[in-house]
């Protein structure tokens, strides 16, 4: 009796286990269907370019970005936003952390923060203080969702707009998830819309400057009103800032989802995996495109800094 009792709590104990082991096991989502539509075309002016804001990282392991990653192989994931350069106004893609994230880390919810093992770096704001970047440059902050490694850094930029979709404002006033536990005071939401046509087979999108170099296009699943942000510069480099559609690369190269327990917070996984599959395509269809996950440290590593900027140009806005 005693040791059926013994077999019963091991297999009680086991068989979740594996289960729960099994959802980081490698499981390639199927083949997309081809993107065939045409890549649109874009003007962008001379002067326009992408500037890397790393202001920390949360230290993870390589199984907690994506499906098939080893649970073993440690990865520190940037937290972090873009500056993008244009004549007729700068645009900030998500902050990363600002300067009073250890005051709002305390308010965040007691198991996200059991699990967030970070370095704080620099504050953006900081950053381009510390490059003569003159904040009335920027246009506005387009964060690709409101999460709290994304928007951290709102208060440091008093007085600029916040673009934010509608479906995100509201997500942001009805707190939902992995916000800090008191909302921002101060900051200046401004809401747009996707009034221009499809884009690279996205529904609608929003073109900043009509220009084609800045287009937003809706991406719900992580978030109810997440986007992904094209910018096109002056020599036609691609790049596509996906947010959190994927934490790591894999996700795209590996067509690998996040793990389950992490998609499990999205507002709708099916959204988020439909959007993913949709860019593997676009991927297929522009190898060319530089894909911009917020959590990869790569592809930040390959992107110009300001202080490089600088030293290139001897420029410092
Ligand atoms: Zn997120
Ligand atoms: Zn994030």
């Amino acid at each position: 009796m005693k040791h059926m009792g013994i077999y019963i709590a091991a297999v009680a104990t086991l068989v979740p286990l594996a289960l729960f082991l099994r959802t980081f096991s490698a499981s390639p989502l199927p083949e997309p269907k081809p993107y065939t539509g045409p890549v649109p075309s874009a003007t962008p002016p001379q002067g326009i370019g992408v500037f890397a804001l790393v202001t920390g990282v949360n230290h993870r392991v390589a199984a907690y970005g994506y499906r098939g990653g080893s649970l073993f192989e440690r990865r520190d994931f940037s937290i972090a936003g873009t500056l993008v350069k244009h004549p007729q106004g700068d645009v900030l893609i998500d902050t990363g952390f600002g300067r009073d994230f250890p005051e709002q880390f305390q308010t965040m919810p007691l198991m996200l923060r059991a699990v967030t093992f970070y370095s704080l770096w620099q504050p953006a704001a900081d950053q381009l203080k510390a490059a003569g970047y003159d904040q009335k440059s920027l246009r506005a902050i387009l964060p690709t969702h409101a999460h709290w490694d994304h928007v951290s850094g709102l208060p440091d930029f008093p007085g600029v707009p916040v673009w934010v979709t509608s479906q995100e404002r509201e997500f942001i006033r009805r707190g939902g998830n992995w916000q800090f536990g008191k909302p921002f005071t101060g900051v200046r939401y401004e809401e747009y819309g996707f009034e221009g046509g499809q884009y690279l087979g996205f529904t609608s999108s929003h073109d900043i400057y009509g220009d084609g170099s800045i287009v937003v296009v809706p991406a719900p699943g992580h978030t109810p009103g997440s986007v992904i942000v094209f910018v096109t510069l002056h020599d036609n480099t691609r790049y596509a800032f996906v947010g959190d559609l994927v934490w790591q690369l894999e996700g795209v190269t590996e067509r690998e989802e996040r793990p389950w327990i992490t998609r499990r917070s999205d507002s709708d996984a099916e959204g988020t995996r439909e959007n993913l599959l949709h860019m593997i395509s676009i991927k297929e269809r522009m190898p060319e495109l530089v894909i911009v996950p917020a959590h990869d440290m790569r592809a930040f590593a390959k992107m110009p800094t300001l202080s490089q900027a600088t030293i290139h140009t001897g420029e410092t806005t």
